[in-house]
């Protein structure tokens, strides 16, 4: 069995382009408006010799109660209960938000392996800006730029470890 590993986010924090960055394709749709994935979307990544399933997912707003907003939130978790891991990708540009907040607070109730990539980060390696995002209880958060393949590699194989 390959591993899992879902994308999960707000919209327009780059999850689609990372998953285009994962299985070199642009099969995943990358918009500048928010919210164009409302279902989950899967591809096959290969790092070296090891495959892996990455699943794209829409926005994520755990508490939303109606609507497609309530459908793309039911696809969103049933892509995180199919994962072995889960990066939960946010902005650096935009900053942390509530939404953040909840996305990360669902996510510990799940009890997976989540890694925090915080995208965007485009020449911001040690940048204080990446500071913020501790406050989210998701471990070290991992700059990365899905745009310009910055920190991918690493991000991946700190997704497949033990798998
Ligand atoms: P999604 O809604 O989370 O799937 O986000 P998309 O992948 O559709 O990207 C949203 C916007 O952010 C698009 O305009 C992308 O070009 C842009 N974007 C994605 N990754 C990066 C990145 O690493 N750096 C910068 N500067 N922009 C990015
Ligand atoms: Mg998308």
């Amino acid at each position: 069995m390959k591993p899992v590993i879902a994308l999960v986010g707000r919209p327009n924090v780059g999850k689609s382009t990372l998953f285009n960055r994962c299985t070199k394709t642009r099969d995943a749709i990358v918009a500048d408006f928010a919210g164009l994935t409302r279902d989950r979307h899967y591809g096959d990544g290969r790092m070296g010799k090891r495959e892996y399933i990455v699943i794209d997912t829409g926005g994520f707003e755990p508490t939303a109660e109606t609507g497609i907003i309530k459908e793309m939130a039911k696809q969103t978790r049933q892509a995180v209960a199919e994962a072995d891991a889960v990066i939960f990708v946010v902005d650096v540009r935009a900053g942390l938000s509530a939404q953040d907040h909840d996305i990360a607070s669902y996510l510990r109730t799940t009890g997976k392996k989540v890694l925090l990539a915080v995208n965007k980060a485009e020449g911001m390696r040690d940048a204080p800006a990446l500071a913020e995002f501790y406050e989210l209880g998701m471990g070290e958060p991992i700059p990365v730029s899905a745009a310009h393949g910055q920190g991918i590699r690493s991000l991946i194989e700190l997704a497949l470890e033990g798998f």
